[in-house]
């Protein structure tokens, strides 16, 4: 027998960091919301955990706390390679911050309890009804909803529900990591490493964290189909052996967003809107944006008596995330092809700048068009678009 239905102003399904960014932003705000993930907390989420400058500014705005707990290596620097060989590093430069997503995750859910949201862990969402805007979860209860946030990540029950799909199979990005035990052999590493042409429209990365280097490679998957192969060929170049240890893979929106996130009174954030950067692959902090920018939008039209009108609200703050993945998915068309990275790797070695504005970037502190123009005028993306025919 079905359990009793419950009913909230707001239900946010998946408490990753979008989820939570939602959830907090909304209970702060005196909204009822109910946040619903299949795990219980702390959980794994496949994750190379490493966190921008960017990431801080988001974090910040978004739960106003403290986040130094569950940080577990800074650094403020970068070494960067062409398969084995070292083209350039920069040492103190730019903050960048290590965690681990069990502890991040968990730290960031808590914030949002402790807001007033109301969890149910450990229990999926088995079924979206759109039509009458109703769940129904893994134990039968139907929990029933005004709106809806769907933060459940890459495979997104509901943007399945509300698109066919949670995500195109062409356009998806995947990723392998491994969690290497730091030991006598395998030393703590000061800063983290990043490996172009190990894939096609890919790279590979070692990340310190406090006991372990998180090695993994993301890109493309279409462009690198034997992706896990290249991954081992990767550790046994690094690492001089594959270490011991569980390779896990999963997928990765990258640059693959929705145009528009949502539909009716159900709004997209995080992975279920494919929002991972293009280049960089970084994910988190765009989740927690969304996240926010969803309760946002999901409060004003609360406040307004108008729910129908939270879509398009939450487009308008959406649009400066796409158009920024926009300008950086145009850069990428130059930057990942093979002749990209065989120029870049002739550039990278002969210019510390070049290195400074790829962190500015990443501390959102360049813009997309401003870096685009920067590698036009050392000569970088000039030649690729004169073989693309392009101007
Ligand atoms: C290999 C790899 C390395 C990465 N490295 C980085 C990195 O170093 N830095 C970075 O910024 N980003 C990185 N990313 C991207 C980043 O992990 C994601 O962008 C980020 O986790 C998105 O957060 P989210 O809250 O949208 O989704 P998730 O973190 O995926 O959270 C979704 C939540 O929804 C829950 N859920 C799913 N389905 C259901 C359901 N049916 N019912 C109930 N609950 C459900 C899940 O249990 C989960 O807790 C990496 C991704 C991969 C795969």
């Amino acid at each position: 027998m079905a359990a009793s239905a419950a009913q909230f102003k707001v239900v946010v399904v998946g408490g990753g960091p979008a989820g939570s960014a939602a959830a907090r932003t909304l209970a702060a705000a005196g909204v009822a919301v109910c946040l619903i993930d299949k795990s219980e907390f702390p959980r794994d989420k496949l994750c190379g955990g490493l966190l921008t400058l960017r990431s801080r500014k988001t974090f910040q705005q978004v739960f106003q706390a403290d986040w130094s707990p569950v940080i577990q290596h800074h650094s403020r620097g970068a070494e960067f390679y062409y398969q084995r060989q070292k083209l350039n590093s920069l040492t103190d430069y730019k903050d960048i911050f290590f965690t681990c997503r069990r502890e991040f995750d968990a730290h960031l859910l808590g914030l949002a309890e402790s807001c007033g949201a109301k969890l149910l862990l450990g229990r999926q969402v088995q079924a979206v009804d759109t039509a009458h805007s109703r769940l129904t979860l893994s134990d039968g209860q139907t929990i029933g909803y005004d709106l809806l946030i769907g933060a459940d990540g890459v495979n997104s029950a509901v943007a399945k529900a509300v698109f066919g799909s949670s995500f195109s199979k062409e356009r998806i990005g995947f990723g392998f990591e491994l969690e290497v035990p730091i030991s006598r052999v395998i030393p703590l590493i000061p800063d983290p490493e990043i490996y172009f042409g190990v894939l096609d429209w890919g790279y590979g990365w070692v990340f310190p964290k406090r006991h372990t280097l998180t090695a993994g490679v993301g890109g493309l998957l279409r462009a690198s189909p034997k992706m896990r192969a290249e991954f081992e060929a990767f550790l046994k170049s690094r690492f001089g052996a594959i270490p011991p240890g569980q390779i896990k893979g999963h997928f990765i929106p990258f640059g693959d967003f929705r145009q528009v996130p949502g539909q009716g009174n159900v709004l997209l954030c995080g992975d279920a809107a494919g929002l991972v950067e293009p280049i960089t692959g970084e994910g988190i902090a765009f989740a927690m944006l969304s996240g926010f920018y969803a309760a946002e939008s999901a409060r004003e039209a609360i406040l307004t008596g108008r729910e129908k009108s939270a879509l398009a609200l939450y487009q308008k703050r959406y649009a400066e995330i796409a158009d920024t993945f926009r300008q950086a998915n145009r850069l990428r068309r130059m930057l990942f092809p093979k002749l990209g990275q065989r120029l870049l790797a002739k550039a990278l070695p002969k210019s510390k700048s070049l290195v400074r504005r790829q962190m500015d970037l990443m501390a959102d502190e360049l813009s997309y068009p401003e870096f685009g123009r920067y590698l036009l005028a050392k000569g970088i993306t000039g030649p690729i678009k004169a073989m693309l025919g392009r101007t």
